[in-house]
């Protein structure tokens, strides 16, 4: 029987979901991480204060960068607590599961 080593040979080969983030990883100073929107690719720096605290430093105007964020100004809906778009949100949350992003303990 050498059904085992054939099957050995289709193993699928290290994979990574979320490759491009952790490829794109520019670990700058003062904790700063780039993170890229996956649906406009817009790239901001993010640094985790805490858990629930994410400071983002656009390098561009976010309305003129981001589709999604635009369409929120549009809509009036733009506040304070709208600093980023939804994606983008869940890059960086994909960021910090993969540990790319660094989450300090409270
Ligand atoms: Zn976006």
């Amino acid at each position: 029987m050498t059904s085992w080593a054939a099957s050995w040979a289709k193993a699928p080969p290290h994979t990574d979901p979320i490759g491009t983030l952790a490829d794109e990883h520019e670990f700058l100073t003062a904790g700063l991480t780039q993170v890229a929107c996956a649906a406009c690719t817009t790239e901001v720096l993010v640094r985790k204060a805490s858990r629930r605290q994410t400071s983002i430093q656009w390098r561009s105007s976010p309305a003129d960068s981001c589709p999604e964020f635009a369409a929120r100004v549009a809509a009036g809906e733009l506040s304070a607590r709208i600093d980023t778009c939804p994606r983008l949100r869940e890059a960086i949350e994909e960021a910090v599961a993969a540990g790319a992003l660094a989450v300090p303990d409270d």
